[in-house]
């Protein structure tokens, strides 16, 4: 057959519905091999059970992952990673110090050449989970404001914007597959959990929010720590500024409530965030912790 541009065209569209379709089955047979991983690209996908959202990177020349999870849970990923893999974990990052993201830690850690987490996140590990039962692993790369560390065919950048959920979370960026692991900046269609004794503080992290909104663009994929189902702790930036909103409207509607007179009790036992009515509960009493804590701050500051 002649070669015109019209067949060329077709034929070209024959082989990218081929790849596509091909790529399509290749993301769903991986998905479900073993529960719990789901692909996002070749090299990059991400791992749910119990707890934060693990995102883990495999080529044949690094591993990376990002949060481990807790001790139990954590095995199961790994029994999982090893079916991809057999090179030990070149980096495992901690997006924050909270026991359901570095909980996996002490059972990687001999698979592992690097921890990698922001100063903060090491010294409230220690200060909170340092005399626990169980044991921990630390990072043992810390930094202050950025790390960044090049792979050849994908580079991470990872910063910490400013305190937020935690006193130390970082956003964790694939620079060229353009995927960000937010931790638990985002808490996706979910009240989030709030830790002031952790060093959380509600003004800031709407901060870290605009932050991420100007750094990274449109067509960045983010992971978020947990949602309302294992869909929806992936997205994009819809999700950060529905979070930004939620946050905003708490601080606002609290201190509406507090100028209008209402007691610490009435405010705090309000039904209703306006507008968020549609947030689930993740464990009983998120709403009223949501309230209780916009309460302190705000009188805090004042
Ligand atoms: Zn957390």
């Amino acid at each position: 057959m002649k070669t015109t541009r019209k067949n060329f065209i077709k034929n070209s569209l024959l082989i990218t519905g081929g790849i596509l379709l091909e790529g399509k089955n290749f993301f769903a047979k991986a998905s479900q091999d073993i529960s719990g991983f789901k692909s996002l690209n070749e090299n990059f996908g991400i791992y749910t059970e119990k707890g934060g959202t693990i995102g883990w990177y495999v080529t044949d020349d690094a591993v990376v992952v990002i949060d481990a999870q807790m001790d139990d849970s954590v095995r199961n990923f790994y029994n999982g990673l090893k079916n991809k893999t057999s090179r030990r974990i070149n980096f495992l990052i901690n997006t924050h110090h909270h026991r359901d993201h570095t909980g996996g830690n002490h059972f990687l850690r001999e698979f592992t050449d690097n921890i990698v987490g922001h100063e903060k996140c090491r010294a409230m590990q220690q200060k909170f989970d340092g005399n626990s039962d169980t044991p921990q692993a630390y990072a043992d790369i810390v930094f202050e404001n950025e790390w960044a560390v090049d792979l050849g065919i994908e580079k991470i950048h990872a910063i910490h914007f400013n305190p937020a959920h935690t006193a130390g979370d970082i956003a964790v960026r694939f620079v060229n597959s353009n995927i960000v692991h937010l931790g638990d900046i985002v808490f996706n269609n979910t009240y989030p959990y709030i830790d002031f004794p952790g060093g959380a503080n509600l003004h800031q992290w709407v901060e870290f929010i605009n932050k991420s909104l100007s750094l990274y663009n449109d067509n960045t994929t983010f992971i978020f720590g947990h949602a309302n189902n294992d869909e929806n702790v992936i997205g994009n930036k819809a999700s950060l500024i529905q979070m930004k909103n939620y946050l905003t409207t708490l601080l606002e509607f609290v201190d509406s409530q507090i100028k209008s007179g209402k007691s610490k009790e009435e405010i705090i036992n309000a039904k209703e965030i306006p507008g968020f009515a549609f947030l689930k509960e993740r464990w009983n009493g998120a709403r009223r912790m949501n309230l209780e804590s916009a309460y302190e701050e705000l009188t805090r500051t004042k």
